[in-house]
């Protein structure tokens, strides 16, 4: 099948994440950016300016809203100075007459968070304000027992085996390879976007150990094997460098982070590089402040009270960004509307750096949406096809980790699994509701 047949999915689609998404989620995601810029602005130290400033860019959040709710046709972004501007309005044009609920999904959502980040950079006072930080943090707080839980894990395996040394057999070092990927892939299932009122029973469940060793049968494209093949066979190589395509803050960094950690413990890789986006984007995505604001929650003993392993992991991650040995980058193709199809013509300089790596990890539902350009493919569909351009013979070697949480899902290996999945979770469920996930590999080739 070629790319260009299968359509992507539309927030007008009947039954589809995208509708749901687009009438209910995203009036109510405009909603908290404008409790929360009221929030700041009440606060004592803000000076008499920059509040009377938050009203207008209250207002204008406002706007948006209403524009949802009405159901307004999209709009040409109005020019705020930055250099995108042009081609996000190029891109409309060739979409041609849309409305909210009624565009190109991945478009659509994109373009909503580049009109709220417009809103701000165009302000004086707020051009570097965050309006998701604080649902970021509290969140992150909430997965308490998890973070402690992850880390006396961590640690413990670390005085247990000391992991490089003393790991010999082949069998044992695969198992943790498993572990660790896993504890990345369900780090995932707490995309706040998605999940915002989990109480803390909900965040502890998926989050736990348990669930992570029961959600092994939820994996519905699982390469995992081939990924541990094609690490071994190219064990050899001088520079291993892995990059990870981050997806969001708080408690799933904390899991990329120490994922990160473990592929350098146990020299698999030689150094690890993290992709955040640039600017605050689909709520939770990590921007470089989050790095230094995870470190500052986990040293923090009101957030994190149990501190026995904490303290002894943390010098352990620090270091590893000390040294160089985990360093952080934003490309701002990242937060532009562009499948990753798109990535041969509209970044070629990232591809270029993509095609050099040893392995990249793209995180969550975002980065999968557009390695797969959001398309409706049979579920069936190979994920070395789904990503068109980036898969075959593209020098890149991809593994996917995400938990499904929208309309596309490819890779499930036979149409007898599809149907078993379609029974056990009916209209959809199993590629909408997170509870299902793939680990999805491709080398390249
Ligand atoms: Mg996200």
């Amino acid at each position: 099948m070629n790319a260009h047949e299968v359509r992507s999915v539309w927030t007008s689609d009947e039954g589809s994440m995208a509708k749901q998404t687009a009438e209910i989620r995203w009036a109510k995601i405009i909603q908290g950016t404008v409790d929360d810029m009221g929030e700041t602005a009440a606060m004592e130290n803000i000076d008499d300016q920059k509040r009377a400033e938050s009203i207008a860019i209250q207002i204008a959040l406002k706007n948006i809203k209403k524009e949802i709710q009405k159901d307004n046709a999209l709009t040409p972004l109005q020019d705020d100075g930055k250099p995108d501007v042009q081609e996000w309005n190029n891109l409309l044009a060739v979409i041609g007459e849309c409305s909210w609920v009624n565009c190109p999904w991945l478009f659509g959502e994109c373009y909503m968070y580049r009109r709220i980040q417009g809103i701000l950079t165009s302000s004086k006072h707020w051009q570097n304000y965050d309006v998701f930080k604080r649902q970021k943090d509290s969140t992150f707080v909430k997965s308490r027992a998890a973070v402690e839980e992850l880390a006396n894990r961590y640690m413990q395996t670390v005085a247990e085996t000391g992991l490089v040394q003393n790991e010999s057999k082949e069998e044992a070092k695969k198992l943790r390879f498993i572990e660790m990927t896993e504890v990345s892939l369900w780090g995932n299932a707490t995309d706040l976007s998605l999940l915002a009122n989990l109480t803390l029973e909900d965040l502890q469940k998926l989050q736990g150990r348990d669930a992570i060793q029961k959600s092994q049968r939820n994996i519905v494209d699982n390469d995992t094997d081939d990924v541990w093949a094609y690490l071994q066979r190219t064990a050899g190589q001088h520079s291993r460098q892995i990059d990870i395509v981050l997806d969001n803050a708080g408690f799933e960094l904390f899991t990329d982070v120490l994922y990160a950690a473990y592929l350098l413990d146990a020299g698999i890789s030689t150094s690890v590089r993290l992709h955040t986006k640039e600017s605050p984007w689909f709520v939770s995505d990590v921007i470089p402040s989050d790095i230094e604001s995870l470190f500052k929650h986990l040293d923090s003993s009101d957030c994190f009270p149990s501190r026995e392993s904490l303290d002894q992991l943390i010098p352990r991650l620090r270091k590893f960004f000390q040294s160089g040995a985990i360093t952080t980058t934003s490309d701002p193709f990242w937060t532009t509307p562009f499948s990753f199809h798109e990535m041969p013509s509209k970044a070629p300089a990232l591809l270029k750096e993509l095609q050099n790596s040893y392995l990249v990890i793209f995180k969550g539902d975002l980065n999968y949406r557009k390695l797969t350009r959001d398309g409706l493919w049979p579920h069936t569909t190979t994920f070395e096809e789904a990503l068109g351009p980036l898969g075959k013979q593209s020098g890149i070697k991809t593994l996917a980790l995400r938990t499904n949480k929208s309309d596309v899902c490819v890779g499930v290996p036979t149409q007898r699994e599809v149907d078993a999945l379609n029974e056990e979770a009916p209209d959809g469920a199993w590629v909408q509701n997170g509870k299902y996930a793939v680990v999805s590999f491709n080398e390249g080739q």
